[in-house]
C-alpha cells in the first residue's frame, strides 16, 4: 500500500524534542526518533510503498508498530484515500453568543489609522458622523438585548460587547443596556457578560465605578508611552492624548484591582516606526498596570505610510520572539504572562482548535449598528452589502447561511495546502474586504506573517510542554 504523510509542520525544542502539528486534526504529537524518521520517509507527495520500506528496515517489528500508530493517528494516510467530504456548516440557525453594540459612530479622537474614520472605512460615510444615527438610542440598546436573548438558544451565558467610535460617548445607552440585560437575563436564566473597548479619555469616576461594579472586561486602545501614544492617537486639533488618559487609566487600574475585576487589557495598534514590542509591553504592564497587552499590526491599508511593510513584519516577528522569551520564563515557573496574542494562540493550540471560519463573525457573533441593523461584526455595521437583518425583525438566515457557506475555509483554494489553516482559516473578513473587495477571500498578503507567528506559537508550546506541562491546565476549562 502507498502511504504518505499528511499536511503537517515539524518543530523541535533546543533540547532535541521533536513534534509534529497535523493540519487535518490540529493535533500536536511528540515524535520519538523512529516516528520522526517515518514522518520524513513518507513525506514525498507521491508517497511510497509501505511494504517495500518495511522490508528494508533493520527493526521491522518496531517500525511496523510505529507506522500503524502514525496511521491510526492520521499522520500517515494512504495516497489513494478519498478526500473527506467538504466540511458542512454547523446546524443553522446557529445560536448567537456575542452581540457587539456600536453605541456610537462618533469619536473624540481622530487617530490617523482609525478604520472607522480613516481611508479604510467601510461605510459610504459622512466623515466622522457616520452614515447612521450618531448614537444608539436606549430603546435600540434594549431591543438588542431582547434580540440576543431570543437568539441564544440553550447557551447558559451570553456576552455583550460595547464598541464605537468612542464607546463612552454614549454611556447612557451602555447603562440602559446593562440594567435591562440584568433584568431580562435573570428571566431567561442566562448569565450576561459585558466588555467594552475605549480610548480612556472619558473614564470618569462615575463610569469607572459602573464598569467595575458590573465586572466589565475592559480593553483600552493605547499605543504605549507618551511618545508612542501621541504619534497617531491625537485629538482633532492635533494634540496628543496621553496626558489626558494616563491619570484615568491609573484610577481604573486601582478600582479594578480593589473590586477584583477581570483582567484589564491594552490594545496596541502597531504601525511602521513603533517602539519595540517588549519595551511597549513592559511600559503598559509595569508602569500603567495593565494585566494583558494585545498587539494589532496595521496590515490592510495599501500604500498607507503607517502600514507595516514586509520588512516591518520580519522585525515584528523578531520582537514577538523576544517577548515570547519572557512568556516562556514566566510559564516555566508557573506564572501567567500578559502577552495576549501569544496566550490566545497557545490556548488554541492546546485545545486543538480547528477552524472552518476565521472568527465568530456571522456565526456566534453579530454587530449591531446605532440604528439596530445587524452586520457580520462591529466592523461591518452600516455596510449595506454585509447586513444580515436587524434586531427587530431578526436575522436574514438566507443571507447569513450563503455568506458562511462561501466563507468556509474549504472554499479558499489557496489555504488547502497551508499548515496554519486550522488557526487562520483565511483571516479577517473585514481585512479581506478592504484589501480585495471580497470578504470571503483569503488574506494572502499576510500569510508569511501568520505562518511565522504560528511557528513561534508551536516552538513556544513545545518549550513550555517539555519544561512545565502543568502550565497548560489553565487552558482546559475555557
Ligand atoms: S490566508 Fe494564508 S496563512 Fe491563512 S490559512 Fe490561508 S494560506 Fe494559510
Ligand atoms: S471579521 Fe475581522 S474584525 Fe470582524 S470579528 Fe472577524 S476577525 Fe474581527
Amino acid at each position: 500500500m502507498h502511504l504518505r504523510t499528511v499536511l503537517h509542520r515539524r518543530f523541535r525544542t533546543e533540547t532535541g524534542h521533536e513534534f509534529v502539528y497535523v493540519a487535518s486534526s490540529a493535533a500536536i504529537l511528540g515524535l520519538d526518533p523512529l516516528a520522526s524518521s517515518i514522518v520524513d520517509a513518507f513525506a514525498e507527495p507521491a508517497g511510497r510503498d509501505a511494504e517495500a520500506w518495511l522490508a528494508d528496515h533493520p527493526e521491522r517489528a518496531d517500525a511496523e508498530t510505529a507506522l500503524h500508530d502514525l496511521t491510526d493517528l492520521g499522520v500517515i494516510r494512504p495516497t489513494d484515500e478519498a478526500q473527506a467530504p467538504r466540511a458542512q456548516l454547523p446546524p443553522m440557525p446557529f445560536p448567537i453568543s456575542t452581540l457587539v453594540l456600536n453605541v456610537t459612530n462618533k469619536c473624540n479622537l481622530s487617530c490617523t489609522y482609525c478604520y472607522e474614520y480613516g481611508d479604510d472605512r467601510l461605510t459610504a460615510g459622512k466623515g466622522s458622523e457616520g452614515t447612521g444615527k450618531a448614537r444608539m438610542s436606549d430603546d435600540t440598546a434594549r431591543q438588542s438585548i431582547d434580540f440576543l436573548l431570543r437568539n441564544a438558544g440553550d447557551r447558559p451565558q451570553v456576552s455583550i460587547t460595547f464598541f464605537g467610535g468612542e464607546t463612552l460617548l454614549n454611556f447612557p445607552a451602555i447603562r440602559a443596556a446593562v440594567l435591562y440585560a440584568e433584568e431580562r437575563g435573570a428571566v431567561h436564566r442566562k448569565r450576561v457578560h459585558y466588555s467594552l473597548t475605549t480610548n480612556a479619555t472619558l473614564l470618569t469616576d462615575e463610569v469607572v465605578d459602573f464598569l467595575t461594579t458590573h465586572r466589565f472586561g475592559i480593553t483600552v486602545s493605547i499605543d504605549g508611552d507618551a511618545s508612542q501614544q501621541d504619534r497617531h492617537r491625537t485629538f482633532r486639533g492635533g494634540s496628543g492624548s496621553f496626558a489626558t488618559i494616563a491619570p484615568r487609566i491609573q484610577h481604573l487600574v486601582a478600582q479594578n484591582k480593589a473590586k477584583k475585576g477581570r483582567a484589564l487589557g491594552a490594545r496596541v495598534t502597531l504601525t511602521a516606526g513603533a517602539a519595540p514590542v517588549r519595551e511597549t509591553y513592559d511600559f503598559l504592564t509595569k508602569e500603567l498596570g495593565f494585566d494583558e497587552v494585545g498587539f494589532a499590526p496595521v496590515t490592510a491599508g495599501l500604500g498607507r505610510t503607517y502600514a507595516l511593510g514586509e520588512q516591518g513584519y520580519e522585525k515584528l516577528l523578531r520582537e514577538f520572539g523576544e517577548l515570547a522569551e519572557d512568556y516562556v520564563a514566566a510559564a516555566v515557573s508557573g506564572q501567567s504572562h500578559g502577552f495576549a496574542n501569544l496566550g490566545d494562540l497557545l490556548r488554541e493550540l492546546h485545545q486543538g482548535i480547528n477552524k472552518a471560519h476565521p472568527c465568530g463573525a456571522g456565526l456566534g457573533l453579530l454587530g449591531v449598528s446605532t440604528e439596530g441593523e445587524l452586520g457580520l461584526c462591529h466592523r461591518f455595521v452600516e455596510s449595506k452589502s454585509h447586513a444580515v437583518g436587524d434586531v427587530t425583525n431578526g436575522i436574514d438566515e438566507g443571507v447569513r447561511t450563503a455568506f458562511l457557506t462561501k466563507a468556509h475555509v474549504d472554499q479558499k483554494t489557496d489555504c488547502t495546502q497551508c499548515f496554519a489553516r486550522p488557526l487562520c482559516a483565511g483571516g479577517c473578513y473585514h481585512e479581506a474586504h478592504v484589501r480585495y473587495g471580497d470578504a470571503t477571500r483569503a488574506n494572502l498578503h499576510y500569510c508569511e506573517w501568520i505562518r511565522g507567528f504560528v511557528d513561534l506559537g508551536l516552538s513556544t508550546y513545545a518549550r513550555i510542554l517539555t519544561q512545565n506541562p502543568k502550565f497548560f491546565a489553565r487552558f482546559e476549562s475555557s
